[in-house]
């Protein structure tokens, strides 16, 4: 029984020893980095993976329970290269995280933003979000588009000339009361009624919702892997569902339809469906990796 046992251990020992070096051997594993390590809440980041040379190339990521497509860098000198973008959500808690790819990881210290509070006055008809038939579902399938070609390079165009007001991941105090369990999901700028409204950036558009009681007219666009922009309260559109749009293409005009206190448009982006700051998307050019490089796959 004795001699058995041996030689069950001896067995058993070089198995255990075999399983913990592969894991251990960086060769096997993906290498992993992000754009930065230390986001904002609302700030989305870029994450690259280079898949180890015995491995299977990793097909997803997962942060915060989520898992998001990994998608190849279609620049021949990046070799396989993987990449996929994660916003930070603007209401998950500050502190440390893991992304995950395979068996790496790399560690995230989300920062707080310190998003302010805005106060506004709705009239008693619009002091509501009821929605009309149909509106949730179609808002809900247009912000879960993950198409595999990424239409943009560098930074993103400004879909209106009027400057901006409500800002993204601002807190609402609306007719008195404080909004719980909401924040600003896009970015507002203060532009009069029947001003042009433009794509952000190429891409297709897959939702024209008309007359919604929240959203109002509105216009979703796909610029590939997981980055969708979404206009609403527009007056007018002139877009259709499948139409592909350059960057700066009229896609309609300014208005207050559905929950608006006034004229404005309301520009959200939305990172594998996840609303995310648009504010860096347009601002200082080569601020961000994926923004400043073609990466479009095919
Ligand atoms: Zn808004």
């Amino acid at each position: 029984m004795i001699i058995a046992r041996n030689l069950l251990e001896r067995w058993i020992a070089p198995i255990v020893f075999a399983v913990a070096v592969s894991s251990l051997n960086p060769a096997q594993a993906a290498e992993i980095s992000v754009t930065n390590a230390s986001p904002f809440q609302g700030e989305t980041i870029e994450l690259t993976a280079t898949p180890g040379e015995s491995e299977a190339p990793p097909s997803t990521v997962t942060f915060n329970k989520q898992t998001y497509k990994l998608f190849p860098k279609s620049d021949a000198s990046e070799g396989k290269q993987l990449v996929s973008l994660i916003a930070i959500p603007a209401d998950i808690k500050p502190g440390k995280y893991q992304v995950l790819v395979g068996d790496s990881k790399i560690d995230l210290a989300v920062k707080a933003a310190k998003f302010p509070i805005q106060y506004l006055t709705l009239p008693k008809s619009k002091d509501n979000f009821l929605m009309s038939p149909g509106e949730e579902e179609g808002i809900a399938a247009a912000k879960a588009t993950v198409s595999n070609k990424r239409m943009w390079t560098g930074v993103f165009t400004v879909p209106s000339k009027y400057a901006t007001s409500s800002k993204f991941g601002m807190k609402r105090v609306v007719n008195g009361k404080l909004l719980d369990d909401y924040f600003h999901s896009g970015l507002d700028f203060r532009a009069p009624a029947g001003t042009p409204i433009v794509s952000c950036a190429p891409g297709k558009v897959v939702l024209v919702g008309l007359k919604w009681r929240l959203h109002g007219n509105c216009v979703a666009v796909d610029h590939g892997q997981g980055v969708i922009s979404i206009y609403i309260h527009m007056t007018s559109v002139g877009v259709k569902v499948g139409q592909e749009v350059e960057a700066g293409q009229k896609l309609g005009t300014v208005g207050s339809t559905g929950r608006a206190s006034g004229p404005h448009l309301h520009w959200s982006l939305y990172v594998n469906n996840v609303a995310t700051n648009p504010q860096p998307w347009i601002a200082v050019p080569n601020s961000k990796a994926w923004l400043a490089k073609s990466s479009a796959a095919e």
